[in-house]
């Protein structure tokens, strides 16, 4: 049978990564990324075949940026014309109340996503760009968006709604979305299917966004991203959860606009603006050599995510798993050791050793642990190549 592969594009808004997949196997024959689109010098990197290729020509703007992926594969490869591609899978943030799963594109659909806009202000501009200018240069393929928010369009009211005003809240669609959905129902299936029944688990995707969710036999029941992908857990530059009320007061007291609070938020925020990096790797080292700020900020970090463990168990009336997924989750034992670390009680019990190795799928609980502890790769890209995949049959 010859080869079906799936386009699987992730716009940003100065960013554009690729991977061409074969959703049957999981290969992905290239893998890529361009970024720094728009400015003086671009980053570019393309991995075919075990080989890279890089560049820093700049590259104007998104349909540029799609173009010399296009241009590199006819030269390095992969040859598009030979892989078989059955369809162009688009990672979009927000679907809001629209969109319970993966859709074929049209100009209704496109339009959705731009009036879902004002519900996606970081990420769906670039959502639409990435589709206008894919469409325009692969106009022979169906395009399928696959949305962040679908696997936790069937939350239960009880944890999509906010306690506000139900006017307010209908008039303007607030409601708890969620976010990071397709990485949650990739590790969350493959959880199901290691474990050979249906489970009550809990997924902590913890990259540089981050987030909870509590599965119920397959079906999210509630996770920590709301609105928008601020609410929740402690992120690289977000702060995660946070009353309210400090918007009003940084804006009586501080003088501070919305532009800039909502900055402040979002970007300046979370690890960042508590231990002044971003990155987990730089702060876990800090605190190792003692660095009492470092440490503080793990501290929070850690406490919020025992938070979330304790609440959804609660939640599901039991637990049989938790699994850590994404950049941190795949990769610092000491922190995944950290969260378990007093969760005997719930009957989770980490082997050191176990914890201590990489890669995965991996199961890091001794045998004797009443909840199995997981270690697994997330493949955002795998599951979207996959939704497009069945969709386009
Ligand atoms: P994104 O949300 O951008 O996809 P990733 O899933 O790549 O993020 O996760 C990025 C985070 O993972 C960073 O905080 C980084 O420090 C952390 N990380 C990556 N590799 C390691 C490692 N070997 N040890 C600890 N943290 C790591």
């Amino acid at each position: 049978m010859s080869r079906r592969t799936v386009l699987v594009l992730n716009t940003g808004s100065s960013s554009l990564k690729y991977q061409l997949v074969d959703p049957a196997t999981g290969e992905a024959l290239a893998t890529g990324l361009v970024e720094r689109i728009g400015e003086p010098t671009g980053a570019f990197k393309h991995t075919h075949d075990g080989e890279t290729v890089t560049s820093d020509d700049a590259v104007p703007d998104h349909g540029a940026a799609l173009a010399k992926v296009i241009a590199t594969c006819a030269e390095v490869g992969p040859n598009l014309a030979e892989a078989g591609i059955i369809a162009v899978g688009h990672r979009v943030v927000q679907g809001g109340k629209y969109f319970d799963s993966a859709t074929l594109v049209d100009e209704a659909v496109l339009a959705k996503i731009e009036e879902l806009i004002p519900l996606g202000p970081l990420h769906n501009p670039a959502a639409v760009t990435g589709l206008n200018v894919a469409r325009e240069l692969l106009p022979d393929v169906p395009h399928v968006v696959v949305f962040d928010t679908a696997f936790f369009q069937g939350l239960p009211d009880a944890a999509a709604t906010y306690a506000l005003d139900r006017e307010v809240a209908e008039k303007y669609e607030i409601r708890r979305y969620g976010a990071h959905g397709t990485s949650h129902q990739y590790v969350s299936e493959q959880v199901t299917q290691m474990m050979g029944r249906d489970v009550k688990q809990i997924v902590l995707h913890l990259g540089n966004g981050a987030s909870a969710s509590a599965v119920v036999n397959g079906h999210a029941v509630d996770t920590s991203m709301g609105l928008t992908p601020l609410e929740g857990l402690v992120m690289g530059t977000r702060t995660g959860d946070i009353d309210p009320a400090a918007v009003f007061h940084l804006a009586r007291v501080a003088g501070m606009s919305v532009e800039e609070i909502d900055t402040l938020f979002n970007k300046k925020s979370g690890l960042k603006g508590l231990a002044g990096d971003n990155d987990m790797r730089g702060v876990r080292e800090r605190a190792d050599s003692g660095d009492p700020v470092a440490r503080a900020a793990l501290d929070v970090y850690v406490h919020r995510l025992k938070k979330y463990v304790g609440a959804y168990a609660a939640i599901m009336g039991g637990l049989d798993a938790i699994t850590f997924t994404a950049g941190i989750g795949e990769n610092n034992g000491a922190l995944r050791a950290e969260v378990c670390e007093g969760l005997e009680f719930l009957g989770v019990r980490i082997d050191a050793e176990r914890n201590d190795s990489r890669g995965g799928p991996i199961q890091i609980s001794t045998d004797d642990s009443a909840v199995t502890v997981y270690v697994i790769p997330t493949n955002e890209e795998l599951e979207i190549a996959r939704q497009a995949a069945a969709l386009i049959g």
